[in-house]
């Protein structure tokens, strides 16, 4: 079916004021944040606006009868294409269906329509001492749909673990046009081993199984007290250990963060006012809980770091944390500084190694850019041993373009050669799509067979997370 009459068909279904068809809007939907997306164009030949399951059924029948590409879109700030219409089709925009229907407070949950975005919901919840505890630094952008769709992790996952850990249950729309839950009908149980976990599935599905259109989310208690620490190293390797030995002393910190030496050069360059000590690298460490323990752990990893750190400061002063907050905050957009004509990439952006091997890692990704001729910064969750590598090089000379497939490949491959994994947090979407059987091995045939149970005829999201074909 072509785009003319998949645009006209979708008007019937929804009504005009709930697509968008003309050149200019649909270009707006051809990106998200990936470098892929900035080298190619994939324009949808519709997007619509759903704002009831029953809208999304219409569609999603349409799309299956028709055979049409289905692509379901948050905000778009994720970094593998994943949203994006690569083989054309419907793209499903949800960001109009925003509604908190309900924060059941006694239950400790709330009830969300797909579109919220993230940091309006923790606004909410704040004015009963409640948070939803996953918090990607998208926050002001993303969606609750995307984040799960995407398992999306953030700093305190290393304390409170990736957005798969805070979802009780969902109402899904599947890929020919059913109407489930997960996690039980009619349940406000907040634990549950009852029959297979789909919740579970459905998190980082990335849209290959069905449109999310309900959310049932975990609260917890707001903590009471935060506080940092920054600790400096003359050595970089020294870093890795440090964190290990705070974990043996008994402690988690709740965020655990590391930048390398041109993470801190682009940040004092960025800002200078900000005067990051100029070392191989610096930890930030937060802890939260009552204000007793923060103290007590905050003391108690400076015992730690004495001896390991050439300096360790400790902090509670909400203005000092909130300055520290934004030296880290800046090194994705500080990057660019290092070059005059420099463009940060997403790319490559954030695998996970063990993390006995990060010291290990951070040597190896400095290598493998020297190798590939480009300069590659360093910083991200060392915690749970998920680094963000930052290439950066001058967008406009194609013999540079030319080198980041090669870089890229190196880092995935690195970071399967050690155990680890080609994405902490960001997801696979497209670009790592081909990596699927050398991370996973035999276990893609099974993902491959649950795809084409829920979706025989591959209209959801098609060519994300895995190739369909054995083999791939
Ligand atoms: C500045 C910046 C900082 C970031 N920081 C982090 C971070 O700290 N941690 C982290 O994990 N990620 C981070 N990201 C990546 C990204 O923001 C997250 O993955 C986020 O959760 C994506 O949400 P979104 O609403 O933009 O989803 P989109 O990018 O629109 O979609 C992501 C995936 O989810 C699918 N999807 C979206 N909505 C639905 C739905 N209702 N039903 C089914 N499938 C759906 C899409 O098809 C796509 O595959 C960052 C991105 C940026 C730009």
């Amino acid at each position: 079916m072509g785009p003319a009459e998949i645009r006209k068909k979708m008007v019937e279904l929804l009504g005009k004021e709930k697509v968008v068809d003309d050149d200019v809007s649909l270009k707006a939907y051809s990106y998200d944040s990936s470098f892929m997306a900035r080298r190619n164009r994939f324009n949808p030949d519709a997007v619509i606006f759903p704002v009831s399951t029953e809208d999304v059924v219409k569609v999603v029948k349409f799309a299956n009868e028709n055979l049409v590409p289905l692509i379901p879109r948050g905000a778009s700030t994720g970094e593998t294409c994943g949203s994006i219409a690569t083989t054309g089709g419907i793209v499903m925009d949800m960001c109009r269906w925003d509604a908190i229907e309900e924060i059941d407070v006694a239950n400790m949950q709330v009830i969300a329509r797909p579109g919220v975005i993230h940091v309006n919901l923790n606004s909410k919840l704040a004015e009963h001492g409640l948070i939803f505890a996953p918090d990607p630094g998208s926050s002001r952008m993303c969606t609750l749909g995307g984040m799960v769709a995407n398992n999306a992790g953030g700093l305190r996952a290393v304390k409170y673990g990736s957005t798969e850990n805070h979802v009780l249950g969902m109402e899904v729309v599947t890929p020919t046009g059913e109407v489930i839950t997960t996690g039980g009908v009619h349940s406000r149980a907040i634990k549950s081993v009852s029959g297979m976990n789909l919740t579970k599935l459905f998190c980082g599905s990335e849209g290959v199984l069905g449109v999310i259109t309900k959310l049932r989310l975990r609260l917890i208690p707001k903590p009471k007290g935060r506080g940092m620490l920054m600790a400096v190293f003359a050595q970089k390797k020294e870093a890795p250990a440090a964190v290990l030995a705070v974990y043996k002393s008994g402690i988690l910190p709740s965020v655990v963060e590391i930048l390398d030496e041109s993470s801190i050069e682009a940040v004092n360059l960025f800002k200078p006012s900000l005067n990051l000590p100029q070392k191989e690298a610096i930890l930030l460490f937060e802890v939260d809980g009552s204000p007793a323990s923060v103290k007590d752990e905050g003391e108690m990893i400076v015992e730690v770091l004495k001896g390991r750190a050439e300096s360790v400061e400790f902090t509670t002063d909400p203005k000092r944390m909130a300055e520290l907050w934004e030296g880290r905050a800046l090194v994705a957009v500080a990057a660019t500084r290092l070059r005059a004509d420099g463009t940060r990439i997403m790319a490559a952006d954030d695998v996970c190694v063990p993390i006995s091997r990060m010291a290990e890692a951070l040597d190896r990704i400095r290598e493998i850019g020297a190798n590939n001729g480009l300069r590659v910064v360093n910083y991200g969750h060392i915690g749970d041993g998920n680094i963000h590598t930052a290439p950066i090089l001058d967008i406009d000379n194609p013999a540079e373009v030319a080198l980041v497939d090669k870089l890229c490949d190196d880092i995935h491959r690195m970071a399967i050669d050690m155990d680890g994994s080609t994405t902490g947090e960001h997801g696979v979407g497209v670009v790592r799509a081909m990596y699927a059987e050398d991370e996973h091995g035999r276990a893609v045939h099974f993902m491959r067979a649950i795809k084409k149970a829920f979706d025989p005829n591959n209209i959801m999201n098609p060519g994300k997370l895995f190739l369909m074909e054995e083999g791939k």
